[in-house]
């Protein structure tokens, strides 16, 4: 039997290497085709070079709720070979690995090449065949049981044979493809599936920063010009209202921006009451990043590409510290006003809010540096609240993450059988890894999805031959 993996990357080297774990050759024939010079090159850069190859968190409940699309699928995939069946497959090969404190699992040497030097030993080892440069641009399916009219009987009776033609005129026949070409938010790079007849849903960019470029657009001075979805009561809504000035600040902006470098812990962002986020965030030089902002993209990546990523998100800076709503936040600064009295306001950050960051929210919120607690007016002291649980900032744009970016969209899943990741279409044709509408968060959960269907579509394939060979 010939198996063709197409796509040399994390999904195809542990399928291939899986199958011929199980498999003798040369009885059995498995190539690996890499339509680049280069293999297994997004592992190599993944993790900041460490590889961030899964995430230790217990619950696979919490564990499926990093992924924005593919929740529901994966459950039955997890269910099979998840992160604790991952990292004994690596131990159990000599592969040491190490868990770092907030879950994610990293090789023990910091270096994503102890991941690559083993895949590619093994399939040296194992008589894999490697062929780089071998970008699949069509698949011509052939039904192996004709009728003797001479007519086929529809695919989905048949064994099928594939005739594979690459992009330099090589062809190649298999008995199964096991599909692993990763995300692209390129309909065209989905060309070479036309025969299939598999449909591909719309393809975004997931894991964003947010921009802020543009002065003019910044709408908030604490005041609020625009209103916030967080949940506010009527009476809460009145003190904002009433006393706000509503003014613009066309230099907050660079004011923010210059903040560049800030980081703060466990803030809440908001996009719409449903679509909100936890975790930390970053100022950078041109808007915000950090995992926060970064969940935010991927569970929001539909919706902010219909918005043409033109939208304002809601920060609350002192989630933390159980400021749930906006008459929460007045009452605590009500508090601290009786309390502080004579201290400078500036001079003394809450909520675990950092020095620069809390300057710029007091002097947004209209109050001059030198003000006493005891001398904030209630209309400075709403505004502050409001900036504190509320602070808006409109977005124009995105920056892809550097560090980790996967594409929202790919195969619909509807058409594939995820107890064996065989194509609903087309039997014999497998599908595994990102090329899937499938993605996760970051944290090591879009390669533990990309290693958990390699694994299961390897296993489906080794065990249709053997049904085939009984
Ligand atoms: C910078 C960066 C860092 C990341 N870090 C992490 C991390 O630490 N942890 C984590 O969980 N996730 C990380 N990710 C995401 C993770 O890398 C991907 O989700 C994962 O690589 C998907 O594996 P895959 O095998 O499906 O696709 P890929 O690894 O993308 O491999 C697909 C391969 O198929 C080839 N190919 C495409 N089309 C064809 C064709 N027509 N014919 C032949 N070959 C083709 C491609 O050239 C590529 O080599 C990171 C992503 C990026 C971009």
């Amino acid at each position: 039997m010939n198996i063709a993996v197409i796509g040399g990357g994390a999904a195809g080297f542990f399928a291939a290497l899986n199958l011929a774990e199980s498999l003798e050759r040369p009885k059995h024939e498995i190539c690996i085709f890499e339509g680049s010079s280069k293999l297994l090159s997004k592992v190599l850069i993944s993790g900041g070079g460490r590889c961030n190859i899964t995430n230790a968190m217990s619950s696979t409940d919490d564990f499926l709720k990093n992924y924005p699309r593919g929740e529901k699928e994966l459950r039955q995939v997890f269910s099979r070979f998840h992160n604790t069946d991952l990292i004994n497959w690596f131990e159990s090969r000599g592969i040491k690995l190490k868990t770092e404190p907030d879950g994610r699992v990293f090789p023990e040497s910091n270096s994503s090449e102890t991941i690559i030097d083993y895949f590619n030993s093994s399939c040296n080892k194992s008589g894999v065949r490697i062929f780089t440069n071998h970008k699949l641009i069509n698949i011509d399916i052939i039904s192996t049981q004709v009728f003797p009219s001479g007519a086929s009987v529809s695919v989905n009776e048949t064994n099928n044979k594939f005739s594979l033609f690459f992009s330099k005129g090589s062809q190649y026949s298999a008995d199964f493809v096991l599909i692993t070409t990763g995300g692209s938010s390129k309909p065209e790079n989905f060309s070479f599936l036309k025969n299939t007849k598999h449909t591909i849903t719309l393809l975004l960019p997931s894991l964003f920063s947010f921009n802020i470029k543009n002065p003019i657009s910044f709408p908030n001075s604490g005041l609020g010009t625009q209103e916030s979805p967080l949940s506010m009561t009527p009476e809460e809504s009145n003190v904002c209202s009433q006393e706000s000035t509503k003014s613009s600040d066309p230099v907050g902006v660079e004011r923010f921006l210059s903040l560049a470098g800030i980081s703060v812990k466990n803030i809440r962002i908001t996009l719409s009451k449903k679509i909100y986020s936890n975790g930390d965030i970053l100022i950078t030089h041109n808007g915000i990043s950090g995992p926060a902002v970064l969940k935010l993209s991927a569970f929001a990546a539909q919706e902010l590409h219909k918005q043409n990523y033109n939208f304002t998100v809601y920060i609350n800076w002192a989630y933390s510290h159980r400021i749930t709503n906006l008459q929460i936040a007045l009452d605590t600064l009500k508090n601290l006003k009786q309390t502080l009295k004579n201290k400078t306001i500036s001079h003394n950050p809450q909520f675990t809010i950092p020095h620069r960051l809390w300057e710029y929210l007091v002097s947004l919120s209209g109050i001059f540096p030198e003000t006493k607690w005891l001398n904030i007016s209630s209309k400075q002291l709403s505004n502050l609240a409001e900036n504190i649980f509320s602070f808006s900032l409109t977005i124009s744009g995105k920056t892809t993450n550097k560090e980790e970016f996967v594409t929202c969209g790919g195969i619909n899943l509807k058409e594939v059988d995820f107890k064996t990741m065989q194509s609903k279409l087309i039997p014999n044709i497998f599908f595994a890894g990102e090329v899937l509408d499938i993605d996760g968060i970051t944290g090591g959960f879009n390669f533990q999805s990309a290693w958990s269907t390699a694994y299961i579509s390897a296993n489906s394939i080794i065990r249709n031959i053997l049904d085939l060979q009984t």
